[in-house]
């Protein structure tokens, strides 16, 4: 049987990304996907950068924004390693609060000219914008290009079946149990973004096939509290390719212009398990949201619509490290945030699993800040 230095469960950006920073240090690496690579919430997402103070908490300010830095070199390796483009625009975000900011707000993020300039089709806001020099990113492409990449680093893929239990043999780590076969490795990392508090384990003692008592396994096994969190939202192309160039971000709503003259409209936020159906009348309200804001996508053709499965948490802070199971970790629960957040929780998690000096102060993210759960 082959014996991988390391197992990913869940090839999505989180996953992705680890595996090839993880191939970088030599590490041979399994991803093992139930479906197929890079179609759950990588897919879905909007792609924007956000790492503004007044949107994340502020535990996660140091990590998002670290990320967001990383994100030119990543995307250039990503695009160089893959052959693929990716839709990384720096033209930065106008965010419109519900009520005026506060003066100091307005004076650190002014409007490089005025708004009517920078998006003569935005109807002018009720509040005054802020702008923030953001980036933004097709996840899509982003994912694709990932996938090719981790390929080309080397690393395996399984598609296809799903991940049923973490083996644990003498209290450690030793591979993964699907629903054809089994795949071993000492290190497990559990990368399963909203599904990964549905992963279990098997506990045996040594080479006996008989289970270990299983309230002193339960005890020590960590069950990854994650949760689905609904978005929904739509494509639109707009009726002139530039009609809007920034992303534009309200309480209600967010448009975000792609290259290539599409424009996303988002996201609900609903806790409706694991449904992913879209529904028409929530799509209108989206639609009418983004109208308000600029008139002028009256005229645009709806291209798509979806609905994508963000992996919340109980405190909105993602899990990054170790549990108590010796070589199994969590990378997961990235929430709103994981496209921002894949190349600094790859990089970290890369180094904390090879043994090397963690650049970043993790203690916030530690699956010990929860009650150990039984699995
Ligand atoms: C509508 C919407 C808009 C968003 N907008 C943004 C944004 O603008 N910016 C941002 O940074 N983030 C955004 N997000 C959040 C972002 O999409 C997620 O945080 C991120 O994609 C999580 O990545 P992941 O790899 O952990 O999860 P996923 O992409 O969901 O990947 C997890 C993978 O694990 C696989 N898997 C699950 N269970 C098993 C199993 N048992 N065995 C094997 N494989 C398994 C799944 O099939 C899946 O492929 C948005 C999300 C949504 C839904």
């Amino acid at each position: 049987m082959r014996i991988w230095d390391a197992v990913i469960v869940g090839a999505g950006i989180i996953g992705l990304s680890l595996a090839i920073e993880l191939r970088k240090t030599g590490v041979s690496v399994l991803i093992v996907e139930k479906g197929e690579p890079g179609r759950e919430a990588s897919w879905a997402a909007g792609g924007m950068l956000a790492d503004f103070g007044l949107e994340i908490p502020s535990s996660l300010q140091a990590l998002a924004t670290a990320s967001a830095r990383l994100y030119p070199e990543f995307v250039h390796e990503l695009e160089d390693e893959s052959g693929l483009k990716i839709d990384l625009r720096p033209e930065g975000t106008l965010l419109i609060l519900n009520e005026d900011p506060d003066h100091g707000l307005q004076e650190s993020h002014p409007l490089p000219t005025s708004l009517e300039t920078l998006e003569p089709a935005l109807q002018t806001p009720a509040h005054p914008a802020l702008f923030l020099n953001e980036q933004s990113v097709d996840p899509r492409h982003l994912t694709a290009a990932a996938i090719a990449a981790a390929r080309h680093r080397g690393a395996d893929f399984s598609s296809g079946d799903p991940v049923l239990a973490i083996e644990i043999i003498d209290g450690k780590a030793a591979g993964v149990r699907t629903n054809r076969t089994r795949f071993a490795s000492a290190v497990v990392v559990n990368c399963a973004g909203a599904w990964a508090g549905q992963i279990g384990y098997d506990a045996r003692v040594g080479t006996d096939a008989s289970p270990v008592q299983a309230e002193h396994t339960s005890a020590a096994f960590f069950a990854v509290p994650t949760r689905p969190v609904k978005g929904q939202m739509l494509c639109v192309a707009m009726p002139e390719k530039n009609l809007v160039r920034h992303v534009v971000r309200t309480p209600n709503v967010y448009l975000i212009p792609r290259s290539d003259g599409r424009l996303l409209i988002g996201a609900t936020q609903e806790e409706a398990g694991f449904d992913k159906q879209t529904v028409p009348q929530t799509l209108q309200k989206l639609r009418q949201a983004a109208l308000d804001l600029v008139p002028k996508l009256a005229d645009a053709r709806i291209l798509e619509a979806w609905a994508g499965l963000r992996p919340g948490t109980p405190d909105k802070l993602p899990i990054l490290g170790a549990t108590p199971t010796p070589g199994y970790y969590a990378a997961t629960g990235h929430f709103r945030d994981g496209i921002l957040l894949a190349p600094i929780t790859a990089k970290s998690m890369a180094s904390l699993i090879s043994g090397g000096e963690c650049l970043h102060d993790l203690s916030a993210f530690t699956a010990a800040r929860f009650h150990l759960l039984a699995g």
